[in-house]
């Protein structure tokens, strides 16, 4: 089959690679889309760290291609995805149901063999079904819903409160569409126009660009003195996590979802607020593709670029070295 394979920081290279071969409990599954996140960039530019050789791409739908001899549950060609957990399903963490925090765990495209290939592999157990009505596309963008849908667990706004998002990528466009899905006032912040253009569009009360825009004052202006309720940090910028944490009011809540080298946490100031590093939880997945089904939220108009898998390549380095502006980047082998 033909793969995409990570070697090390800006070192990926197209091969011909064998068939995974299938265990009696896993499904190997023919790629139909595969969506490239921000953190597939940061592995590429050297940001993050990954157990190498590896093929990369952790989002992802397609057909069942071929089932191991003790899967009863998938059917030849049926649409499927898989989450991007794998767990031993014995720890302590698993026992409770974290399985995130798995003591064992193993995410796809970090340390076993993700997405960007013709064919990937995934437990029976991880495997889950696409409604009818979602597409392929659509299906490779389920991971950004997750991560929102984890966020408001921790969260738990209510009605009428406001909620700051650092970041209007695909994880804070997405996260815009949740909290206004849940009656919560967004003020969004991107120093990119056309993201902040989609984040109005998506329902964003406010956007503000931070380059232009003094974003304390402005937030505090806009909560009478206050400051927000929660904010979401998910640009993975330092800047954006120090000022994540000066505009939440006391007491109020932040999450971490944006990734980077050498992020450091706020500084102590004794008021009550909460910090949450936010991690993708795999049973958030067949709620987020309900979502999709049901066209509560649209991932489809964050679709900038479909490219093959010859093409990935090239395209990592024009957007790591900022040549290339992209929101979503779907791959289709
Ligand atoms: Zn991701
Ligand atoms: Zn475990």
């Amino acid at each position: 089959m033909k793969a995409v394979v990570f070697y090390g920081p800006k070192n990926m290279r197209v091969e011909e690679r064998p068939l995974p071969r299938l265990g009696d409990y896993e499904v190997l599954i023919r790629v139909k889309a595969a969506s490239i996140c921000g953190t597939d960039l940061h592995i590429f530019s050297g940001d993050l760290e990954v157990k190498t050789p590896i093929i990369l791409g952790h989002d992802f739908s397609g057909v069942v291609e071929n089932t191991g001899k003790d899967v009863t549950r998938f059917q030849k060609d049926e649409r499927v995805i898989a989450h991007m957990v794998r767990y031993c399903g014995e720890c302590l963490f698993c026992r409770q149901g974290r399985h995130n925090l798995c003591l064992k765990s193993a995410f796809m495209g970090f340390e076993v063999d993700g997405a960007f290939a013709e064919y990937v592999i995934a437990p029976a157990r991880d495997v889950i079904p696409i409604p009818a009505e979602v597409s392929f596309e659509e299906a490779a963008i389920t991971e950004p819903l997750v991560m929102a849908l984890r966020v408001m667990d921790f969260a738990q706004p209510t009605i009428g409160e406001t909620m700051a998002i650092f970041g209007q990528g695909p994880i804070g466009l997405v996260q815009t569409q949740i909290a206004k899905l849940a009656g919560i006032r967004v003020i969004a912040i991107d120093p990119l126009k056309e993201r902040l253009k989609l984040a109005q569009g998506f329902g964003a009360d406010h956007v503000l660009d931070p380059y232009k825009t003094d974003v304390v004052d402005t937030i505090l202006k806009l909560t009478d003195g206050i400051g927000v309720d929660c904010a979401v940090e998910a640009s993975g910028s330092q800047e954006a996590i120090d000022l994540a944490s000066e505009v939440i009011r006391s007491g109020g809540k932040v999450l971490f979802v944006g990734a980077g080298r050498g992020l450091r946490g706020p500084i102590i100031q004794h008021r009550e607020r909460v910090f949450v590093e936010v991690l993708v939880d795999p049973w958030k997945y067949p709620l987020a593709l309900k979502l999709l089904a049901e066209k509560q939220v649209d991932v489809r108009s964050l679709v900038t670029h479909e490219i093959g898998l010859d093409e990935i390549v090239d395209l990592f380095k024009g957007l790591s070295e900022g040549r290339l502006k992209a929101v979503k980047v779907v791959v289709k082998p």
